[in-house]
């Protein structure tokens, strides 16, 4: 979020920074398959640690266990199960699928740097597009049982979401989930700095979705727009319905929207 927070405040000067910084110094990483794979592990990881940390502490803090959405929680063995899990699907079928698309697509790294209202726009169009595509691809792979059982069922095995089962999917799952990210940064033809923003961006909303708390300062709360992490646990829950990832506006036109059942600690 640090990154994030220093793009906003350093403006386009700070984005060109470090785009020059990626051409001299990471030209050779950002085309490496290995890196690229390293970074995204790495990213997921530290994205996670502090919803970990919250729930190490979660109860013996009260304020912190109030925004809880469930009562349950996943202990450090389950944690550590689950990125041992990732970390062996990262390294036999994440990375062969890197290694393509990066030997398939042709990338040009122009001098200049986006500005921050381009990458702004380019980043928000590829989350539109990434939740369409999401949408579709989920809503489908519920529907059909051969998928839902060869392909879903895996990250349905996490009734209660913490923040690292946001990628415990089965191989097949995180490959169609990384072509489709791939895709989305395609289709809107993005700057290559916009496109890892985004893909840092991905990465960070598929934690928050799966964090299992509910905290006033959340983006889905300050932005009603955004789905958030009630939205999908309820569809862990339950096995149906808000199928889309960052949005709610695919669940209400396709009446596949579910309350947010967020459970009252009273009860
Ligand atoms: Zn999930
Ligand atoms: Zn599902």
């Amino acid at each position: 979020m640090i990154v994030f927070v220093l793009l906003i405040f350093g403006g386009d000067a700070f984005l060109q920074w470090i785009w020059d910084l990626v051409c001299e110094e990471g030209r050779a990483l950002l085309m490496s398959p290995h890196w690229s794979v390293f970074a995204a592990f790495s990213a997921h990881l530290i994205f996670s640690v502090p919803f970990l940390l919250l729930d190490v502490f979660s109860p013996h803090v009260g304020w912190i266990h109030k925004y809880r959405i469930r009562r349950q929680l996943v202990g450090l063995n389950e944690w550590f199960r689950c990125a041992s899990r990732i970390l062996w699907k990262y390294v036999v079928g994440v990375l062969p699928l890197t290694a393509l698309l990066l030997s398939l697509r042709r990338t040009h790294l122009p001098e200049k740097a986006p500005s921050m209202l381009q990458s702004f726009r380019e980043c928000i169009s590829c989350m539109l597009v990434f939740d369409t595509l999401f949408f579709m691809f989920h809503y489908t792979i519920h529907k059909i049982p051969w998928f839902y059982h060869n392909i879903h069922s895996a990250h349905h095995m996490n009734r209660e979401t913490f923040a690292l089962a946001a990628q415990d999917s089965s191989i097949g799952e995180l490959l169609s989930l990384q072509s489709l990210a791939f895709l989305s940064a395609m289709l809107v033809r993005c700057h290559p700095l916009s496109e890892i923003l985004f893909h840092l961006l991905n990465t960070w909303m598929a934690v928050e979705d799966h964090c299992g708390y509910d905290f006033p300062w959340a983006l889905h709360r300050l932005l009603p727009c955004f789905s958030g992490a009630p939205h999908h646990s309820a569809h862990h829950q339950h096995f149906r319905g808000n199928f889309a990832p960052y949005f709610r506006h695919w669940d209400y036109i396709f009446g596949t929207s579910l309350p947010t059942a967020v459970e009252k600690r009273n009860l």
